[in-house]
């Protein structure tokens, strides 16, 4: 079996287009559809033809290409069922446990509700990638706008043991603002200390901060770090239930 191929570029202002390419079986997939024109001039530099996109969940910025990009390549529309009739042109609903077969490679599909009702999340355990749309960023996390804290705090434990490896794939471009606040309430985290002074060489030059790896979201990520005696103290939580510390990080997040 030949490696997943991931192919990354820049979409409207600050989103990323996803093409995987399974080689064996001449398969590609968009994971989202932001827009259909950077995906289509992607394939075509490729030389790929679209027979899936993936969608993490219904809003625009992930799903206004379906279905121009459905009409011009027939290709298969995967999305959640729990939010089918919102996303645009779907055929195939999925949901939390389930998985899909994309050639050789198998995408695990888990319910990271919270940003969005039904939103998920695709990942290749034998390719160690994750797509986690707006669920998980590098440094962040999704708005909760359809969410309680309770759910997608819930729910990022479903991620939190991916192995380190595991490359973090999100869909927007938004490190360099998410490290700022995380140094907010983390100022003395050594590995992120290290990870923003990247963060801003990267962008600097004009370059993606994407993707990321487990390892290091565990080690810097504040909302998967609510166990953190620094964190807690710092959003005056210490020793408190782990899902309150999480609540008050995004609060505090909405505010920054
Ligand atoms: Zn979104
Ligand atoms: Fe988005």
């Amino acid at each position: 079996m030949s490696k997943l191929e991931v192919h990354q570029f820049i979409c409207l202002s600050d989103n990323y287009g996803y093409l995987i390419h399974d080689s064996d079986n001449d398969l590609t997939a968009a994971i989202d559809a932001p827009e259909a024109g950077p995906i289509n001039k992607a394939l075509e530099e490729k030389g790929w033809k679209l027979n899936h996109i993936l969608n993490t969940h219904h809003h625009f910025d992930h799903s206004g290409g379906n279905v121009e990009l459905k009409e011009k390549w027939g290709c298969t529309i995967v999305g959640s069922k729990d939010d089918a009739e919102r996303i645009p042109g779907i055929d195939v609903e999925v949901g939390d446990g389930d998985s899909f077969e994309f050639g050789s490679h198998t995408a695990q599909v888990y319910d990271l509700s919270g940003h969005t009702r039904g939103h998920i999340v695709f990942y290749f355990a034998e390719d160690d990638v994750l797509f986690s749309g707006d669920a998980l960023f590098a440094l962040g996390c999704g708005r909760l706008f359809e969410g309680t804290p309770q759910q997608m705090w819930t729910n990022l434990q479903k991620l939190i043991d991916l192995p380190d490896a595991t490359l973090v794939y999100c869909a927007h471009e938004y490190t360099q603002a998410n490290a700022a606040f995380a140094l907010s309430v983390e100022p003395e985290n050594e590995q992120l200390q290290a990870r923003a002074k990247e963060i801003d060489v990267l962008r600097a030059e004009g370059k993606p901060t994407v993707p990321s790896t487990m390892k290091l979201e565990r080690a810097t990520n504040p909302f998967l770090r609510a166990s953190s005696p620094q964190l807690q103290a710092n959003v005056s939580l210490t020793g408190a239930e782990l899902v309150d510390v999480f609540a008050e990080t995004r609060r505090l997040k909405d505010n920054f």
